[in-house]
């Protein structure tokens, strides 16, 4: 008997008791190769010696000081680095522990913005219906997935959802790239001319769409057109990169690759690889600016926010993606694990999609092809999948579609950074069995 409470009963899962290089060894010593980097989380993968002897010099220097009295020095050099390579205009940094916190608080951000700049009347929030965002009450509004909010309205923020740019579902038959990526972002428009600008707050977007979705890139302009949208009705770009941030997508920001800069951006899951659990919010000087006239007095914080170990744990992945070359490596693995997959599954009647960018991959299912139909969602295909990838040794991360058909069945992959050409064909044979 377990004592734990999990999303996932406790009966089903093996015990994890080590890991090495791109794998995890459970205590049957059984072992999987991570191809979900857990959730998109384990770039450098496990148990990396640098990573680790950088924890065990800073645990042996200083574990914990609370940012109510103190700074740290390995926090002060990660803020340095991120900003140093942050999209233009992003001059702050605020850590805390991770997704769901830094979504919060950039939410908090930008709505103290909006009160100290006048506008206190911009509290709507505007966000997609194909989208995550985290589990605590404002990111749970933010989130678009309806079957996690159920359970929890009325919420607290007022949050409109639209469609993102999903290319394969919701295209219309025979619509350009172009033509989609502009009625994708018109609806934006829509939406804020509905509610009335001047009680609109904030734009909220994953760059890449990651776990509702799987791995759903924006068109090319599609965030361009939203920028210029935001900045005509003086609405703040949130740019959720949570999931698809920090390397993943082959660039250290996926939002690089649509020459796009938001507002605010949260970051995670990569920023420590899992060594830690961290995540931070990068904010415009503006909006530093305007807190408390100048000084950045963000009314809020957390206890364990800036925690040196965890900030000792993000400079050293940081350091090593770096050092290591790694994002050449995202993206030239991306594009070979993509190959593999259209070849093994391509021709699968049950295969509808196979998209995505560098490391962060997804192949969507379909009960037909032609028609596009999403499975029937009380088959649980994601549970089936996952259930025959482990059995295989080889963790995935598959999602359920919806009822309403809105969403379809998918299986996100997210190896680590690390993975070589012989490691990608192991991943794809192993998901092309299980499937
Ligand atoms: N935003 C996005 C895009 C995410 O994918 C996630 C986690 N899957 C979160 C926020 C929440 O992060 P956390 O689970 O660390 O709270």
């Amino acid at each position: 008997m377990t004592r734990l409470l999990y999303r996932t009963a406790r009966a089903t899962l093996p015990v994890a008791v080590g890991g090495q290089g791109i794998e995890l060894i459970d205590s049957e010593g059984r072992r999987y190769i991570d191809a979900s980097g857990g959730a998109a989380v384990s770039c450098l993968g496990h148990q990396h010696p640098d990573v680790l002897a950088a924890l065990h010099a800073q645990l042996d220097r200083l574990a914990y000081a609370h940012t109510g009295f103190f700074t740290s020095e390995p926090a002060e050099q990660l803020a340095e680095r991120l900003v140093a390579d942050a999209p233009p205009g992003l001059e702050r940094v605020y850590l805390v522990s991770g997704g769901s916190e830094a979504v919060e608080a950039a939410l908090k951000m930008a709505r103290q913005y909006m009160v100290e700049t006048g506008q206190p009347q911009r509290r709507h929030v505007i966000a997609r219906r194909q989208s995550y965002h985290g589990n605590t009450l404002g990111a749970l509004a933010t989130g678009g997935n309806a079957g996690r909010r159920a359970a929890f309205q009325p919420l607290l923020i007022d949050t409109h959802h639209i469609d993102p740019c999903y290319a394969y579902r919701l295209r219309e038959p025979g619509e350009s790239d172009a033509a989609y990526a502009a009625r994708a972002a018109q609806a934006l428009e829509d939406r804020i001319l509905e509610i009335g600008p001047e009680r609109v707050m904030a734009f909220v977007a994953e760059t890449v769409v990651g776990a509702t979705a799987g791995a759903v890139p924006p068109l090319a302009d599609y965030l361009k057109r939203v920028r210029a949208i935001c900045d005509r009705y003086g609405v703040l770009l949130i740019l959720d990169e949570v999931m698809c941030g920090m390397g993943r997508c082959g660039t250290l920001h996926a939002c690089e690759q649509d020459g796009v800069s938001p507002d605010l951006m949260t970051i995670a899951k990569g920023l420590g690889g899992g060594y830690q659990p961290i995540g931070a919010v990068l904010l415009s000087g503006r909006i530093f600016d305007a807190f408390a006239d100048g000084s950045g007095a963000f009314m809020h914080g957390h206890t364990y926010m800036g925690h040196p170990m965890a900030a000792a744990a993000g400079l050293a992945v940081q350091d090593i993606v770096r050092r290591d070359g790694l994002l050449a490596n995202v993206t030239a693995m991306g594009e070979i694990l993509q190959r593999g997959l259209v070849e093994r599954l391509g021709d699968s009647r049950q295969v509808g999609d196979i998209r995505g960018r560098g490391l962060f991959r997804a192949v969507e299912l379909v009960a037909d092809r032609a028609t596009r139909a999403p499975f029937d969602p009380s088959l649980k295909l994601h549970a089936r999948i996952k259930h025959e990838a482990m059995a295989r040794g080889l963790m995935v991360y598959p999602s359920g579609g919806t009822a309403d058909g809105t969403r379809g069945d998918h299986v996100l992959l997210a190896p680590p950074f690390i993975v070589t050409p012989g490691d990608v064909g192991r991943i794809v044979d192993r998901l092309g069995d299980a499937i």
